[in-house]
């Protein structure tokens, strides 16, 4: 069964139509690779998956239940706060800026959702954290601020914190995209490593190389539709369609 499934998915801001009926599945412990030109609306369908946006028409189930609403006496009702919420925390997402808490220790930032919002005990969470920040590649550095941080370490601490929810999904958007070029390979190191240990991923990159070594299928998109979609073997390297080609010229 598919953990995401977005069935004829459309949203408009203003009279203008950014998503235009957008199909994709993604499969437990699958990684997809969201690729296209910038204004496609891959940030706007992955913050429509992470009730950031609500859609116009269509359909999106998370683990099958459907983004936005909730089954009540046999009939779907739009959410309440709270059941937004509780459907979010099951969802990481690692944006291109990593906006952690700047007075706030990289420890700090990983443990605080966990004490916080899921109410583990504080020795537990401050655990998890330091275990966290060690699989980032982080254990020296687990009582720095932010600010004494790179772009590349503090890119890793949002994700530790974004799986300190144990969340069963996790969407990335452009996570290497604001990050100087040597710092790049650090963060898809992490992000190979949680590909290999079975987290069901959506990434937003203009990293082929990752897309390549990692993803199950490659999702290419082009003015709010799928292009194509399939295994990287065929999307990267036989692409069908003229306008993928066009793409893949230009970022490869
Ligand atoms: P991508 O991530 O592929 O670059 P986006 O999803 O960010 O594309 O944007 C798709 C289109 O939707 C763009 O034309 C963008 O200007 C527009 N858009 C995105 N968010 C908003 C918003 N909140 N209000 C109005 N227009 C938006
Ligand atoms: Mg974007």
């Amino acid at each position: 069964m598919s953990l995401v499934s977005a069935v004829g998915v459309r949203k408009s801001f203003g009279g203008v139509e950014v998503l235009r009926g957008v199909d994709l599945e993604v499969a437990a412990g699958e990684v997809v690779c969201l690729l296209g030109p910038s204004g496609a609306g891959k940030s706007t369908f992955l913050r429509c998956v992470n009730h950031l946006e609500t859609i116009d028409a269509g359909r999106i189930r998370v683990d099958g239940t459907p983004v936005g609403f909730a089954e009540r006496g046999g009939r779907l009702h739009e959410l309440r706060e709270r059941e937004v919420a509780r459907q979010r925390r099951d969802i990481g997402m690692v944006f291109q800026r990593f906006n952690l808490f700047p007075h706030r220790t990289a420890l700090e930032n990983v443990a605080e959702g966990p004490a916080r919002v899921l109410r583990v005990p504080r020795g537990t969470a401050f655990d998890e954290a330091r275990a966290l920040l060690a699989r980032v590649g982080l254990a020296d550095k687990v009582d720095a601020y932010p600010h004494q941080l790179s772009g590349g370490q503090q890119q890793r601490v949002a994700i530790a914190r974004a799986l300190a929810m144990k969340p069963k999904l996790m969407l990335f958007d452009e996570p290497t995209s604001a990050l100087d070029p040597e710092l790049v390979g650090e963060v898809l190191d992490v992000m190979v490593d949680l590909a290999r240990a079975g987290m069901t991923m959506v990434v937003v990159t203009h990293e082929i190389g990752f897309a390549r070594q990692v993803a199950d299928s490659v999702v290419f998109m082009v003015d709010g539709a799928v292009v194509e979609a399939g295994p990287p073997a065929q999307v990267l390297d036989n692409p069908r369609r003229q306008r993928t080609k066009q793409f893949l010229a230009k970022v490869l």
